[in-house]
């Protein structure tokens, strides 16, 4: 009997023991159970890459320069003159082009320009009908079809400046109290 009663008590140490060491082994197991909250802290990362965001729309205002030089950049009509100094100068009744200027008469307007030896202003190039309208210009003015400027060089008399005009080939009308020539071809 004292031999049933010794194991008796070993089996009841040993059921203590193991149950013990299961309990610590599954205490000890739930910790890793606390891997979720790391889980959760991850999503906070995604939240710190927008901040980096607003730096990037900044140097976009870089990128837009570029894109201004080639708009800048004229349309030369000749060597001294932009193809702009002969648009129509209406407040909007055309598109500024109702007619193209004419090559030949771009060229003798440059030659006069050279002959000159120094700037010369266009008043007047291409018109539409309701700018030649307005100026007073004849029905059937050159202007219409961009076969006539208006211009003037300061400083050089009106004679002068037509003496030349009439010398590169140009057909003119001075008009010496308003102090500048139209020319034609
Ligand atoms: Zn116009
Ligand atoms: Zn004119």
């Amino acid at each position: 009997m004292k031999q049933f009663k010794i194991i008796f008590i070993g089996l009841l140490a040993a059921t203590f023991v193991v149950t013990s060491v299961l309990f610590i082994v599954g205490d000890a197991g739930v910790p890793p159970v606390a891997a979720p909250p790391a889980a959760t802290a991850a999503p906070e990362i995604p939240v710190e890459e927008p901040a980096a965001m607003p730096e990037a729309p900044i140097k976009a205002p870089e990128e837009t320069p570029d894109p201004v030089m080639p708009e800048s950049e004229p349309v030369m009509a000749s060597a001294h003159f932009v193809m702009e100094e002969y648009r129509c100068d209406c407040a909007g009744d055309c598109d500024g082009w109702p007619a193209d200027m004419d090559p030949e008469l771009l060229a003798m307007i440059e030659e006069l320009r050279c002959a000159c030896g120094s700037p010369v202003i266009i008043t007047s190039g291409v018109r539409c009908s309701a700018r030649n309208e307005e100026v007073g210009g004849v029905a059937w003015s050159f202007h219409k079809r961009g076969h006539a400027a208006d211009l003037y060089c300061p400083g050089m008399p009106v004679g002068q400046l037509a003496a030349l005009a009439q010398g590169v080939g140009l057909n003119i009308l001075p008009y010496y109290s308003s102090g500048y020539i139209h020319v034609e071809n």
